[in-house]
């Protein structure tokens, strides 16, 4: 009996290996596999960028867009970047991929103008492990020569979290950028921890208000007083504001209201194939610069 309850144990012991080492070998070679996919989407030319226009909140014309990656993966169709883009910044992919964001983004401004639209600006998303790679003022100057991009139309969207990373003085870095004639934009402003002080440093244009904060307006009395800090903020620094996310009247109306420059999201527009987006573009012309809210179609 002593022999067979061992066995049991062991019995036992060597299930409860299986039941968990199967899992983690499946999460592990799920993870793998994505890794593997995503490293060769770049040469395979499955990635793609969407362009969602950004409005003038004075004038109600559009004047520019952001563009924003997605994966059509040959398998899972289209991935949306929340579900690659962390994996790209732990593996390091993230500087090829992103790099291969701005020299599309450049071609694509290029195209456009050439295509005879007006001159609009395009904002590309820089991630914090692109943004300290040392090279990274060489690498963005080599691509708009390369591309012939006008880098007054290019802006840069940097997370408020790639800049509060200790250590070096990153606004050296930004000034680089800005002798390049390229403009800067603080992304997911208000989920970071920027000092004042720090702030007022940096050579930014633009503060783009997180998503997060414009949800729950105009009702929500917190993201009103962040809203409103912004807005403040913005103007004693000479910056201008971009709220992301507006999807209803009450959004525009309130944020315009109190200043804010410029807004991007779904009352406006979906973000949209270059295609789609020089469609929309002239659409918007024919109607003489009589926006369109609540129109937006699904990507
Ligand atoms: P983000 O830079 O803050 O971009 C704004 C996101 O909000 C986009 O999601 C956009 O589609 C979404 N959005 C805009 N308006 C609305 C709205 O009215 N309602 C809602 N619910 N959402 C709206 P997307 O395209 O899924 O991108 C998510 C994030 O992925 C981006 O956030 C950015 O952090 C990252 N990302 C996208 N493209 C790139 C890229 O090329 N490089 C890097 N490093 N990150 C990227
Ligand atoms: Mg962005
Ligand atoms: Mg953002
Ligand atoms: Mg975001």
């Amino acid at each position: 009996h002593a022999d067979t309850a061992m066995y049991s144990a062991k019995e036992a012991g060597r299930n409860n290996y299986q039941f968990f080492a199967p899992e983690m070998n499946a999460r592990a070679t799920e993870r793998l596999r994505m890794e593997n996919d995503l490293r060769r989407a770049i040469e395979r030319n499955e990635l793609l960028l969407h362009y969602q226009p950004q409005i003038e909140a004075a004038s109600g014309a559009p004047y520019g867009c952001e563009a924003l990656v997605r994966w059509i993966h040959p398998e899972r169709g289209l991935i949306p970047p929340d579900q690659f883009i962390p994996l790209a910044e732990s593996t390091g992919l993230i500087v090829p991929l992103g790099e291969w964001v701005l020299r599309e983004a450049c071609r694509q401004q290029v195209a456009w103008r050439r295509a005879g639209l007006p001159d609009l600006v395009v904002a590309v998303n820089i991630s914090a492990l692109q943004f300290h790679k040392p090279d990274f003022v060489t690498k963005v100057s080599a691509v708009l020569a390369e591309t012939g991009a006008d880098p007054a139309s290019i802006e840069l969207e940097i997370t408020e979290s790639a800049l509060m990373q200790p250590g070096e003085d990153l606004s050296a870095r930004l000034l680089q950028l800005v002798d390049l004639g390229l403009t800067l934009a603080l992304d997911d402003f208000g989920t970071g921890y920027s000092s004042l002080a720090y702030l007022k440093r940096l050579p930014i244009t633009r503060l783009k208000i997180d998503r997060s904060f414009v949800d729950d307006l105009p009702g929500n009395a917190e993201d009103a007083a962040v809203t409103s800090a912004a807005l403040s903020l913005a103007r004693d620094l000479g910056m201008q504001v971009v709220a992301e996310g507006v999807e209803t009247h009450a959004q525009h109306a309130y944020l315009t209201e109190r200043g804010c420059h410029a807004m991007q999201g779904y009352l406006f527009s979906r973000p949209l194939t270059a295609d789609a987006f020089a469609k929309w573009l002239a659409g918007f012309d024919a109607c003489a610069h009589t926006p369109a809210p609540g129109t937006a179609r699904p990507e």
